[in-house]
Parts: structure tokens; sequence; C-alpha cells
């Protein structure tokens, strides 16, 4: 895709803003479509255009890309009045949301022969969205994979062909039951530490320079938890449904992993206690709880 494509940007929320902002600043037309009137301000002020609605983004669009929530939420806005015919014939979905496999399988089967679907799911936080340098992980033909590149490549450091569509999202479901599970370590290793008698701060340290060393451990828990600012800018309840998206993927193939299966129901739990949409640092407090 060269960079006369118009891209269409539905869902404008903690992720999707700054993305939408690097594919501006890399010189892509750029309309969004967001139902918070906010976001649709502020891409807005930032030079991006603004559609009345998900259907007047689509049309005209030869790319779609969607940032929501969920494969249920996506499948409603490109489903529902068969809204997705609005973008033109063989348009690009590039759906970057964090979805469940089986839903984008069963998404590109019904936009099949309208639209082309790579899920291109990403990792990395709110930070890396800034920079421009999230870990992206694609689903699709080799062609369109090869078609998504240079617009993928405006949002991210590093982009892998996972294989056809859903791998992607699959990949991603994968990826953060190993983040959630890490996290579940991270925070229990600290309140050990800290009920034994060890300093928190140098528990963190030490196993920043150990073999106990995780994604929580190093960017984690000094910034958002000992911090106490608990802003990373990622929901409790959307790791949640990341993870349960997994322990559903490992049941339908078969598997038994009961560590999958203790993570997704802890995450659950903690949504359940916490309500979702509390910074998923606060997995710390739920873990806290549990001890007192
Ligand atoms: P978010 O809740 O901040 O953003 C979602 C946006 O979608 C909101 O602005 C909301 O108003 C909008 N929206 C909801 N329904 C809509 C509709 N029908 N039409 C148009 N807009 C609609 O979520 P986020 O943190 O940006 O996450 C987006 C996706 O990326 C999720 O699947 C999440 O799991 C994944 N993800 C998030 C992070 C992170 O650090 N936040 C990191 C990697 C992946």
């Amino acid at each position: 895709m060269s960079k006369s494509a118009h891209i269409a940007f539905i869902g404008l929320g903690q992720m999707g803003m700054p993305m939408a902002l690097n594919l501006l600043k890399a010189g892509y037309d750029v309309v969004g479509f967001d139902l918070s009137s906010e976001a649709l301000q502020a891409l807005a002020e930032r030079g991006g255009r603004i559609a009345a609605s998900a259907v007047d983004a689509m049309s005209g669009s030869d790319v779609i890309i969607t940032m929501l929530s969920d494969g249920k939420i996506v499948q409603s806005v490109l489903l529902e009045g068969d809204a997705f015919r609005q973008a033109p014939k063989n348009a690009l979905l590039l759906e970057m949301s964090s979805s469940a496999p089986e839903e984008t399988r069963s998404l590109a089967a019904k936009v099949s022969g309208h639209l082309r679907v790579v899920d291109a799911p990403v990792s990395g936080g709110v930070k890396r969205a800034v920079e421009g340098s999230l870990a992206l992980m694609a689903g699709g033909s080799e062609a369109d994979f090869e078609a998504a590149k240079p617009i993928l490549g405006a949002m991210s450091a590093k982009i892998f062909h996972c294989g056809p569509v859903g791998t992607g999202h699959a990949m991603k479901a994968i990826n953060n039951y190993v983040s959630g599970a890490g996290m579940i370590a991270a925070v229990e290793a600290v309140l050990l530490g800290r009920a034994f008698g060890l300093d928190e701060a140098k528990v963190v340290d030490i196993l920043n320079s150990s073999s106990g060393k995780n994604n929580a451990t190093e960017v984690k828990m000094n910034q958002f938890i000992l911090s106490g600012t608990f802003g990373s800018g990622f929901a409790l309840g959307l790791m949640a449904k990341d993870i349960r998206t997994a322990a559903n993927l490992s049941t339908s193939l078969g598997l038994s992993q009961p560590g999958l299966t203790q993570t997704a129901d802890l995450w659950d739990d903690a949504a359940r206690t916490l309500g979702g949409a509390v910074d998923h640092t606060r997995f710390y407090d739920y873990l806290k709880r549990q001890g007192d």
C-alpha cells in the first residue's frame, strides 16, 4: 500500500489514538471514528479527518483498521447492516484489536470476496504505541501481509507473519497468557519478600538482575505498582479477556493446561472483584487482598 492509501481507523482509545497519530506522522490520510466525541476532537486537533460513523469512515477507504476492545465489537461494527460493504471492493481490513482467533476466522469468512483480512494485534502497551515501536503479530495470506506491511511499519518496530488469518490473534492470546502469568509470579514474589522482611524495591532490583526477571518485574513493578500510579493504560478486563481467549483456545484443541486454566481463573476473578475498567497493574491489589 502506497502513502496515498486512505485509512479508516476505528477505535481511538488508549492504543488506537497513538497508532493513528503515527500513521498521520508517516504521511497517510487517516479518517478516524470512535464513539467518544473527545477522541474524535483530539484526532481532529492533531491533523486527522473524522467521520460521523464507522460506515462513513469506511466508505472510500482502501484500508480499514479496527482497534476495538474485542472481536465481538469488531464484528458488530463491520457486519451489522453489512457495513463493510461501504468500503471499496478488495479493501484491506487490518484487525489490530486483541480478538479471539475463531471469531476472526468467522469474520474473515463473512467478509470474504469483499475485504481482504489480516489480523495484526500488537504488544508493547501505550508507551510503545506512542513511540511507534510495537511488536506486531500478523495472520493472513502472504500477498495481503505484504500489502499491509508498509502501513504496519508506521506503528511497529518488529512485525511477524505468523501464518493464515487468525494466527496473529492466537499468538497474541498466547503472549498475554505468559505476560499475565508473569505478573502473578512477580506480584506474589514482592508480597512474599515483604512478608519475610525484605525491602520490596530491593526484591525487584534483584529479580531484574537475576533469572527471575520478566516483563512485570522490568516494566511494570517499579513504574506502575510500587510507585502507586497504576497508570499503564491497559485495563484489567482486557488482560483477563486475552488470557481467557488463550484458555478457550487450549480447551478447543483438546489440551489440558492447568497453569493456563488457573491463570485465566485468577484474572477473571480479579476482574469480577475490582471491575474490568481498572488498570491491569491493580492486579497487585487483588493478590495483596488474598493475604489480608
Ligand atoms: P480502549 O478501551 O482504550 O479503546 C477502545 C476504544 O474503542 C474506545 O475509545 C471506545 O470508545 C471505542 N469503541 C468502543 N465501541 C466502539 C464502536 N462500536 N465504534 C467505535 N468505537 C468504539 O482500549 P485499548 O487499551 O486501546 O485496547 C484496544 C485493543 O488493543 C484491545 O483489544 C486490547 O486488548 C488491545 N491492547 C491493548 C493494549 C494496552 O496497553 N492498552 C496493549 C496491547 C493490546
